[in-house]
């Protein structure tokens, strides 16, 4: 099966990672796994998805197994996607109706969405070094992104990888609704990620989700 380049999808082409990048070889192998056993799945690093001309960043961890890394779009197709899209909905952040699938039509209006990590890692859980790894990715994504006043970070994962890239770290911790202004003037919002396990338990509610949203909103600047 022939598949795009995430270069080929992604609004920011020249911040991509190649298909089938070498830089961190555990998730090599399990990239080579996954492409042996599910050859329809995209496999692959999953490219940035919305509006080039975004004021509002949102950073994930990494691909869920059977969500991004399958279908080749953040937030797609799992569980996370379902209340992470309701809320880009819900504040004229994206169009149209989300299906769980990359051809439901929805569009992203103001906002782009990255994550720390392009590749599906084992248990969900990226090394140190493999943040590291892609950090460069999601630099060079958030410099080419000259727009974007506000960064929302999903989890702590994603909170210190987009600290890193906007010079926040160290000094600006995780939490729930933690804030901080950079150098630049970007500022980094930060939430409970929007996983089942945070959902389930009541760790993380559908209006501390949006709050975050709200607030984000108090950065958006017109065209
Ligand atoms: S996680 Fe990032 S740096 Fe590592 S292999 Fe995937 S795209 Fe390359």
């Amino acid at each position: 099966m022939a598949f795009a380049s995430p270069a080929d999808l992604s609004p920011i082409p020249q911040a991509e990672a190649p298909r089938d990048c070498p830089l961190c070889p555990r998730l090599v192998r399990l990239r080579e796994e996954l492409r042996a056993e599910y050859p329809a799945w995209w496999n692959a690093p999953v490219p940035v998805f919305g509006d080039p001309e975004g004021w509002i960043a949102i950073v994930g961890l990494a691909p869920g197994r059977k969500g991004a890394n399958r279908t080749g779009r953040p937030f797609t197709g799992d569980y996370s996607g379902e209340i992470f899209y309701s809320t880009l909905l819900k504040f004229d952040l994206a169009k149209g109706e989300y299906r769980g699938d990359v051809d439901d039509g929805v569009k992203l209006e103001g906002a782009v969405v990255l994550n720390a990590v392009k590749c599906l890692p084992p248990a969900n859980k990226p090394t140190p070094e493999e943040i590291a790894t892609c950090g460069h990715y999601l630099e060079a994504a958030l410099a080419n992104l000259p727009r974007v006043r506000v960064v929302v970070a999903l989890g702590q994962i994603a909170h210190v990888a987009a600290a890193k890239a906007l010079g926040l770290w160290p000094g600006s911790k995780f939490a729930h609704g933690a804030e901080a202004t950079a150098l630049d003037g970007r500022v980094l919002l930060s939430t409970y990620h929007c996983s089942r396990q945070n959902t389930n338990t009541g760790r993380l509610t559908r209006e501390m989700f949006e709050g975050v949203f709200e607030r984000a909103l108090a950065f958006k600047c017109p065209r």
